[in-house]
């Protein structure tokens, strides 16, 4: 494990999160209706208050561009962002223990509107990643036809590819480019 167990599911809840929009023109956004953002929470195993109305998804999805831009930033600009998000929610960390999860920090109440707990929980962390000098594990995908972020957890730092199925479509790509030159 690179980060602590909390830190890493937030990464890759937040990676999951940012992916479900289209970042381009033949992408497909995901995270269209409230079942939609239902699916995703369950799938997700996101706890805690949810109205399940239309301004509730409406602020989830307006937060995955403010999400991607922490993979964009560079680091000063990144803790600013970190920062700014975590006084603005006023947060304040705690250690909690619920649905067998072992401790973990929550830094706003499980009753906060949901958008702010998802902002609040990737800006917490971003603090691991920042602190342990980690920001070359935050990617793009390196499929040429495909824009989505990734969080690299790999020890090695080897993972390329988004969860989209990006690594198989360019294996593919790149044999019929080796039949076709043989
Ligand atoms: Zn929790
Ligand atoms: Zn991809």
């Amino acid at each position: 494990m690179i980060f602590a167990h909390d830190t890493e599911t937030a990464l890759v809840s937040a990676t999951v999160l940012v992916n479900t929009a289209a970042w381009r023109a033949d992408d497909e956004d995901t995270l269209l209706s409230v079942a939609d953002l239902e699916r995703f929470l369950d799938e997700q195993g996101w706890s805690g208050a949810r109205s399940g109305d239309e301004a509730e998804l409406a602020a989830v999805r307006d937060l995955r561009p403010r999400l991607r831009r922490l993979w964009e930033l560079g680091e000063s600009e990144l803790v600013d962002s970190v920062n700014g998000v975590l006084s603005e929610a006023g947060a304040l960390p705690q250690l909690v223990d619920h649905d067998g999860l072992g401790w973990h920090i929550h830094a706003v109440p499980q009753d906060a509107p949901l958008a702010t707990r998802m902002a609040v929980e990737a800006a917490m962390a971003f603090i691991d990643v920042v602190r342990s000098g980690e920001l070359d594990r935050l990617k793009t995908c390196s499929a040429t036809d495909c824009d989505d972020v990734v969080v690299d957890l790999s020890r090695n730092r080897s993972k390329r590819f988004c969860e989209g199925g990006c690594g198989n479509r360019e294996n593919v790509r790149a044999y019929r480019d080796r039949q076709r030159t043989d």
